[in-house]
């Protein structure tokens, strides 16, 4: 974990420094080694969050690309009394959780009806199919197509895609498929590569919603790009005008789907019809 309490203060782990779990009230002892970012550990965690998994560099990375005040929020259930720890939790209430383990399909669901207003960040390195067979569908160029792009405010930057994808449990993980909550892919995760044109620059949102064919929707954007809206809390609102605009194009194309059919002359065509018979 990357917050303990010190004298009463949030505090990140200094060398030798100790300090009291904000959930269990234990004391965690600072874990300030070379090979990985600081961070506090228990000396048991049996006690302490039952969701909380072991950490990796890749959580600690993502915890810290948001400012310490949101890392590790405590949150309530008021009616049921369960709380749990947010891995990062914005003023506005949206919580964004980074898994890397494998999740079964009801503790997901608890944590998402528990958390409601919330993305998941998917660790997409920990498999190494995953980026494999995601990569092979977008190389493919025929289930994934690009309804619309995504600039900056200025317009002066290209940085992401919205995307409409068929047969979507070809391309992720397929854990993720029911999710009811946004899912978003790192595919790059602790690795850095130089090359603009590498696909793993972005991540991938997966969302929820899908099309009466069973077609998917997803946001396609600059890793970069998302951290800075996630941080000034633009992601969330994104994402839901993003929604909006595919439930009212998919209730377009369904009108002008029944409008097609019903102005197909169905007397004319019977009248032929009986003619052919003849
Ligand atoms: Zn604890």
């Amino acid at each position: 974990m990357l917050i303990a309490k010190v004298n009463g203060e949030r505090c990140h782990a200094t060398k030798g420094a100790k300090g009291i779990c904000p959930f269990c009230g234990k004391e965690v002892i600072a874990k300030c080694g070379e090979q990985k970012a600081a961070h506090w550990a228990h000396k048991s965690r049996k006690e302490c969050d039952t969701w909380h998994e072991k950490e990796t560099d890749w959580h600690l990375m993502w915890k810290n690309y948001f400012p310490i005040e949101w890392q590790e929020i405590i949150k309530y259930d008021g009616q049921t009394g369960e709380k749990h720890i947010a891995d990062v939790c914005t003023p506005q209430q949206f919580t964004l959780e980074f898994q890397h383990s494998h999740i079964k399909p009801d503790e997901r669901r608890s944590r998402e009806n528990f958390y409601k207003n919330m993305n998941w960040v998917v660790d997409g390195t920990r498999l190494q199919n995953d980026f494999k067979r995601f990569s092979k569908k977008i190389k493919e160029n025929s289930d994934i197509k690009i309804i619309t792009q995504i600039h900056t405010v200025d317009h002066k930057f290209h940085v992401g895609n919205i995307l409409e994808i068929s047969f979507a449990e070809e391309a992720f993980p397929k854990d993720w498929m029911d999710s009811t909550v946004p899912v978003v892919f790192d595919f790059l995760g602790t690795n850095s590569i130089t090359d603009k044109n590498d696909i793993r620059q972005c991540v991938f949102c997966l969302l929820p919603i899908k099309t009466s064919g069973c077609d998917r929707y997803g946001i396609q954007i600059l890793k970069s790009a998302f951290v800075e809206h996630a941080k000034t809390g633009s992601w969330e609102n994104f994402v839901k005008q993003t929604e909006i605009g595919l439930q009212n194009m998919m209730k377009q194309q369904e009108q002008a789907r029944i409008a097609y059919y019903n102005s197909i002359p169905t007397r004319h065509y019977y009248r032929r019809r009986r003619n052919w018979r003849l």
